[in-house]
């Protein structure tokens, strides 16, 4: 089982220039090749909706100093007053790793995540368990010493009405 810290910390974030994530909802355009290296930093830009979309197309006359101060508009779903944060396909936007990291891990990941809590409590339960089983155990003990002593006074009662 991996440890919850490395379970968080083994999450990559996408590198691969091809992947289908990094793509403009509006003109799918992928993530540019080092040849081709777009001069405009970053080349795409997630929206508050959801959305990614290349900088040409929410700034088409080039992105801005206080892009991810000022409130805008989604060239995709056209929702306004969102807010952007650049994304570059290198490292995912704070906050927002789970958006970034492969299925696969994510999944893997979560599955280290259940184990952990799912361990947790069943130890939990256990120990409970076994802490009713010895006070029951203690009750039938106590139990069995009453019902002894009954037996011994009504022994000795017996005795005192025959003597
Ligand atoms: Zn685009
Ligand atoms: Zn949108």
């Amino acid at each position: 089982m991996s440890s919850p810290r490395q379970a968080s910390s083994t999450g990559s974030p996408r590198k691969n220039r091809n992947d289908p994530i990094f793509h403009c909802r509006v003109c799918f355009k992928g993530l540019p090749t080092a040849a081709s290296k777009d001069p405009i930093q970053p080349p795409f830009w997630l929206t508050s909706c959801g959305h990614i979309v290349c900088s040409d197309h929410i700034f088409p006359e080039g992105a801005p100093e206080n892009a991810t101060v000022k409130k805008h508009c989604c060239p995709y779903c056209e929702k306004g007053d969102i807010s952007l944060v650049g994304v570059d396909g290198a490292e995912p936007p704070e906050g927002l790793k789970d958006y970034f990291t492969p299925a696969t891990e994510l999944v893997e990941n979560l599955a280290g995540a259940l184990k952990f809590q799912y361990d947790n409590v069943l130890r939990f339960a256990a120990h409970y368990k076994s802490l009713a089983e010895k006070l029951s155990e203690k009750l039938d003990n106590q139990k069995s010493v009453l019902l002894r002593v009954k037996d011994e006074l009504l022994e000795a009662r017996e005795l005192k009405n025959s003597g």
